[in-house]
This record gives structure tokens, C-alpha cells and sequence, in this order.
């Protein structure tokens, strides 16, 4: 039966991971920096240039001379990888990539990593999610367990949060909750110097939900 493609990919990147681990397990036992004399361009050698990482020395050890293929298995999909020479001469010797550093994931991997990092940064689908819910909490009436999630929006580490918790307050009224906005209002910071201050950020953000509020009722 003739061999699909997709099958002899696969039997060459074995073929490959067998002379990887081969030569990586033989590197093991004697210097890693020198290549052993039988090393042939066949099991993924690479010549170092030590000019240009000298150039970019980031470490205190001994530079390499030649680059071998790694095999690795990857952090995210658990796929048995190889990080051939070549991409380890271009990482560390174009993109300066630190020498110490290793490839831990397949490409696959590696592009959906770079796809959800572009498209949320970290901690950002979390904040979005916090930040619609306490937003829809301002659409009802107050109850005890959102009044609880306001406060403690307050708090919050994302000052972003707090502006979305001062706004609730503004859609929920109440005495209450216009005092504490007076409140904020009332200590806002003066001189340049506070301007990047917490109270000056939530005292503009106090007048602004009053005044849509006031607008909007
Ligand atoms: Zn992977």
C-alpha cells in the first residue's frame, strides 16, 4: 500500500528525533560546545557565530560553537518536538534570543499561543468579564450580594474596575450612594504631582457618572 503523505512526515520526523536524542544523549557525556568529529550536517549541526552573540552577550558561561538539534516535548500539547539547529542559529543569533533560552512548544502551539496573547492580553478576558457583570448589576435594582460585589470592585487591583463599581453606584442613586460619590468628589487630589493618584481618578470618575446619570436619569 502506498504511504500517505501525512504518514512518511511522520516517519522522517521520527527518523529524526531518533538522531536527535542520539546525539544530544552523546553531547551529555563529553563537552556540548565542541562538535564530536563524526558529526555530520545529517544530524542537524550548525556552526555558531561568536562574533555576533558576542555582540549580545547575555551570559556568563562559555559561548557555543555549534548549534545541535534539540529534541523537546512540548509544554502545551505534549507533542515530541525538534528544535532544529537552524532555528536555534536564527534565534539566538538574529532575534538575539537569550542563551540561554530553549523552545518549549510545537509551532502549532506556539502561533495559538501568539493568537490569544494579540487578542487578549493577560488577564484581560477576567477583567472584561468582571467589568460587563458589575456593569449589568447597575441595570437592576440593588440587592445585598451586589452591593457586596460594588464594594469590593472598590478594591479592586484594576482601577478600571473601580470606575465601572462608581459608576453602578451612580445608576443605583440612593442617598447613600450619592454621598460616597460626593465623597470621592470632595477629596480629589491638587498639583500635578497626585495626578496619576487613585483619588483623582475616581473623584473625575464620581462627576462624570453624576453627570451622566443626571442626564440620562
Ligand atoms: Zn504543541
Amino acid at each position: 500500500m502506498k504511504k500517505s503523505n501525512k504518514q512518511r512526515r511522520a516517519e522522517i520526523k521520527a527518523r529524526r528525533l531518533e538522531r536527535a536524542a542520539a546525539s544530544v544523549a552523546h553531547l551529555r557525556e563529553k563537552d556540548v560546545r565542541l562538535p564530536p568529529p563524526d558529526f555530520g550536517f545529517a544530524l542537524g549541526c550548525e556552526p555558531a557565530d561568536r562574533s555576533v552573540l558576542e555582540q549580545y552577550n547575555n551570559t556568563f558561561g562559555v559561548l557555543p560553537a555549534f548549534y545541535v538539534a534539540r529534541p523537546f516535548i512540548c509544554r502545551d500539547c505534549g507533542a515530541e518536538e525538534l528544535w532544529t539547529a537552524k532555528q536555534q542559529k536564527w534565534w539566538y543569533e538574529v532575534v538575539h534570543g537569550h542563551i540561554d533560552s530553549r523552545a518549549v512548544r510545537c509551532l502549532a502551539c506556539r502561533r495559538a499561543r501568539c493568537e490569544r496573547l494579540r487578542n487578549a492580553p493577560p488577564g484581560a478576558n477576567l477583567l472584561r468579564e468582571q467589568t460587563d457583570r458589575l456593569r449589568a448589576l447597575g441595570d437592576a435594582k440593588p440587592t445585598a450580594s451586589a452591593i457586596a460585589d460594588v464594594e469590593a470592585a472598590l478594591e479592586s487591583k484594576w482601577w478600571s474596575l473601580r470606575v465601572v463599581a462608581i459608576q453602578t453606584m451612580a445608576r443605583w442613586g440612593g442617598e447613600a450612594n450619592l454621598a460616597k460619590l460626593h465623597e470621592l468628589m470632595a477629596a480629589r487630589p491638587e498639583g500635578g504631582r497626585r495626578y496619576f493618584a487613585w483619588e483623582r481618578v475616581a473623584a473625575d470618575a464620581a462627576r462624570r457618572a453624576l453627570m451622566n446619570t443626571e442626564r440620562w436619569p
